[in-house]
């Protein structure tokens, strides 16, 4: 099966995700709550590419992304590709792209850090997680608070219980 029909094959209306770093795609469903979608779903697992060596890809029906979705691919998958897909044709195709600062989809463990004191707010709303995007391959992120610097494998998610679990599972790999 050559790579275009694997890409388009069944896809009526709907998303691609391409150029997923290989073992990435099942941790980004979880993350994106694409997995909680009802419609069709192709996933792809260590696909052999001629460009990138193993990759993964996701096929979604009926779905199309939004920019938190875009910005959690482009951190775990800073080379995917993203193409709308209408009657069974792409209409657009874009590469997902870091944002220099990421704000509250990632979490600071530091215990002491301020993002994480409740007395530093006075009680009232938490202080956004906040990231200076330092490196971006691989990627190394900092919080803007404790400066504490982080790498892919070290990152959680302010997510769902479910998720960080996922992920975790991921990580000890
Ligand atoms: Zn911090």
């Amino acid at each position: 099966m050559s790579e275009d029909k694997l890409k388009i094959d069944r896809i009526h209306k709907g998303t691609v995700i391409d150029h997923i770093n290989a073992g990435y795609a099942l941790t980004i469903l979880s993350l994106t709550g694409l997995d909680e979608s009802p419609d069709l779903m192709t996933i792809g697992v260590n696909v052999y590419s001629k460009k990138h060596g193993k990759k993964d890809i996701i096929k979604i029906e009926g779905v199309f992304l939004n920019e938190i979705q875009m910005q959690k691919i482009s951190i775990l998958s800073p080379n995917a590709s993203i193409s709308l897909i209408d009657n069974y044709k792409v209409i657009e195709k874009k590469k997902v792209s870091i944002p220099r600062i990421i704000k509250k989809l990632i979490v600071c463990v530091n215990k002491t850090c301020i993002s994480n004191s409740e007395l530093a707010s006075g009680g009232r709303e938490p202080i956004d997680y906040e990231f200076t995007v330092l490196e971006e391959r691989p990627l190394k992120i900092q919080c803007v608070y404790c400066d504490r610097i982080y790498k892919l494998d070290e990152i959680t998610f302010a997510s769902k219980e479910k998720t960080e679990k996922k992920l975790k599972q991921k990580i000890q790999l």
